[in-house]
């Protein structure tokens, strides 16, 4: 084998269908350090289809760290040992020659398993569908400079809008809460004047669909900032709890 090459045993969670039952099944790979780790399961998929065999189900969309699609529990992390990427961010150097790789779905009883390690974040686009918008008649685009906003707000707003919806805060989570994600899509209008006429209803009403969805309690362990890959902070949870706080009290 290349002496540039790591060959490595991957144990990967396969999985027919929401109802069938799931386990690990081991593959031996030879891969580049300079492979992405979805070059390296595309890789691995191309000589399973070369024998005839099905390929490991899996999903992924722009390969930037923008969709957050790319959803994958590594070593026991969601997106991997790497803080603050996603998994396609994720380079096969970051291993090590005859390392063994655990690789998951993303677990959550409000993320059903469609397939081997796809699983289904519909409930994500259910909250923000609930009120993680504003629905303003805006009219034409006006000058940059008609609504002044401080440099910190918008710079603490568009930190909360750089989360991908990616869900690796409900894996992460013991409880399986979506209150980072919720959060940073509460927090994104919460803090722009744009946002203020439609708080309180945004707020109870993605509340109230997180709720819905099955997502757990958030019981301030810190473990979703810790594997956010846009480092999306909890303090955006406490301005969630406040704005909610407000919506009752109003
Ligand atoms: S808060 Fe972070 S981990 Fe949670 S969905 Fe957004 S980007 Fe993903």
């Amino acid at each position: 084998m290349s002496a540039n090459k790591l060959n490595l045993t991957l144990k990967i969670w396969r999985q027919k269908s929401i109802n069938s039952p799931g386990s690990f099944v081991e593959y031996k790979i030879s891969v580049s350090p300079d492979s992405s780790f979805l070059e390296m399961l595309d890789d691995l998929n191309n000589e399973l289809e070369s024998k005839n065999l099905e390929p490991v189900a899996f999903e992924s969309d722009c390969r930037e760290g923008i969709c957050g699609t790319c959803d994958l529990v590594i070593q026991g992390q969601p997106h991997g040992p790497v803080p603050k990427i996603a998994t396609c961010q994720l380079h096969m150097r970051n291993f090590k020659d005859g390392e063994t790789i655990w690789i998951e779905p993303f677990r959550a009883k409000a993320f059903p398993i469609i397939k081997d390690l796809i699983v289904d974040r519909t409930a994500l686009d259910k909250i923000q569908q609930a009120g993680g918008f504003i629905s303003v008649n805006t009219g034409s685009v006006p000058d940059g400079n008609a609504i002044p906003i401080h440099k910190d707000i918008a710079s603490e707003a568009m930190d909360a809008a750089a989360c991908i919806g990616c869900g690796a805060c409900v894996a992460a989570c013991k409880n399986a809460s979506a209150m980072l994600f919720v959060s940073a899509k509460v927090s994104q209008f919460a803090l722009l004047p744009q946002g203020k006429p439609e708080r309180y209803q945004r707020v109870e009403a993605m509340v109230k669909v997180m709720d819905e969805m099955g997502f757990g309690s958030c019981s301030n362990t810190y473990a979703c900032e810790a594997e956010c890959p846009k480092g999306i902070s909890v303090k955006n949870i406490a301005r969630m709890n406040r704005e909610y706080f407000m919506a009752k009290v109003k």
